[in-house]
């Protein structure tokens, strides 16, 4: 048996970065860009208000007094200069007209006809925002592999981008095994259960970014899994579920190898999610995980996410661990490390956490009243108060709530 992170650092080797393509740069959100990208001009252009006010030559002050002898909307340039002792009325975004290096807001100042007397002290230099204090022509605002947020998507636009490279999001193909599925829609017969691995793993894969496709349902039979497995070999990934076990109808392992994929076949050292067989298939990795809803999920984030987030040229694969404080026992008495689903929450700037109870790993709702995975190590019995390590599936639950 293999542990997590061997089995993640042997797997994410296989990964390499998908091409790229042009996208509009709104559709550049969320995706990773291979380019550098440098400013084409200095914003601001040019010294300009910080607010709608007056601008003025501070050295030519005499007083506390002006005479306002013309007005600067936005979008407008000043040409002519200002006369000493005299001020302009200038709005915010307008360029610094030659002759003033100071700007007063208005509610700074009383007007009386064309006269503005200030109310408070004037400091030289004031409200003007000097050109290129944001970016420089020439420097690189935006690193390739860089994460595109909507700020970087505004600065992009800022610097006249309309479109731009980005990886290319993974075509993730999702195929479900087992005699025993029918899609959601039906009602189960006796025997019969519910296809939901595929919808749970195809939200994964759309909630890291990729696009699934889904190839439904192979029987337990070697032909037929082998035909749908061909048809996944057109995407970028292929994710099957079940049929990796030993069981005599556990066909998926064999499958890949008819296809002329070597599997590295493991069990993986945790639980839930023991079952692991990964293979390079003509060139797509190919992950097996378990049947189970719980394992087949947990799998998927320990080893297909940070795979998928690879593939589309990303830098940060991994989810925060951090160290929270359990508020009852919790043993661990098996030989593999295991994955407790826990509930996380932040008081007093710590985090705690309790488990969801019954982990089994048929049990889904574990994974629906936590929001992570409390690693207990072989062996470890632990007592209320102990601090342990637990991964964040999602942090919803440091963000505020309305009582509405
Ligand atoms: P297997 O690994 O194929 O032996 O499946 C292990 C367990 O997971 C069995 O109880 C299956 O019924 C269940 N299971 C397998 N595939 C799915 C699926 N797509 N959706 C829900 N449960 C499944
Ligand atoms: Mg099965």
């Amino acid at each position: 048996m293999i542990s997590i992170e061997d089995a993640q650092r042997t797997i994410l080797e296989y990964i390499t970065p998908l091409e790229t393509e042009k996208v509009s740069v709104f559709q550049g959100l969320n995706r990773v860009t291979p380019e550098d990208h440098i400013a084409p001009w200095d914003i601001p252009a040019a010294d300009n208000s910080a607010m709608d006010g007056f601008a003025f030559s501070h050295a030519a002050l005499s007083g506390d007094r002006l005479r306002v002898t013309g007005f600067l909307p936005a979008g407008e340039v000043g040409l002519v200069p200002v006369p000493a002792g005299e001020a302009i009325k200038i709005m915010t975004g307008a360029p610094i007209p030659p002759g003033c290096d100071t700007v007063v807001p208005i509610e700074d100042v009383e007007e009386d006809g064309e006269w503005i007397r200030f109310t408070s002290k004037i400091k030289a230099g004031s409200h003007v925002r000097k050109r290129g204090e944001d970016i420089w022509s020439g420097n690189v605002v935006i690193r390739a592999g860089a994460l595109l947020r909507p700020q970087e998507i505004g600065m992009l636009s800022a610097m006249g981008t309309t479109a731009l490279a980005v990886y290319r999001r993974a075509r993730v193909a999702i195929l479900a095994t087992g005699d025993e599925l029918l899609e959601p829609g039906s009602t189960p017969a006796p025997g019969k259960i519910i296809n939901s691995n595929s919808y749970s793993l195809a939200a994964q894969v759309l909630d890291v970014g990729g696009d699934p496709v889904l190839l439904g349902i192979a029987p337990d039979a070697l032909d037929a899994t082998c035909d749908k497995i061909r048809a996944g070999l057109n995407a970028d990934m292929l994710v099957i579920t079940g049929g990796v076990s030993v069981g005599d109808r556990d066909f998926v392992k064999e499958a890949i190898e008819k296809l002329g994929g070597s599997v590295t076949f493991w069990k993986v050292n945790m639980k839930p999610g023991k079952p692991l067989a990964f293979a390079m298939l003509q060139g797509k990795p190919v992950f097996a995980l378990a049947g189970n809803p719980v394992g087949a999920m947990v799998s998927f984030e320990l080893f297909v996410r940070p795979s998928i987030l690879k593939s589309m040229g990303h830098k940060r694969l991994f989810r925060p661990v951090v160290k929270a404080v359990l508020q009852e026992p919790a043993a661990n008495q098996g030989k593999r490390p295991h994955l407790v689903r826990g509930i996380v929450s932040l008081r007093d700037d710590r985090y705690h956490v309790s488990t969801t109870g019954n982990q089994s790993s048929g049990r889904l709702s574990s994974m629906i009243q936590g929001n992570g995975l409390i690693r207990l190590a072989p062996d470890a019995s632990h007592a209320a108060g102990d601090e342990v390590d637990v991964l964040l599936l999602d942090r919803g639950f440091e963000m505020g709530e309305t009582s509405q």
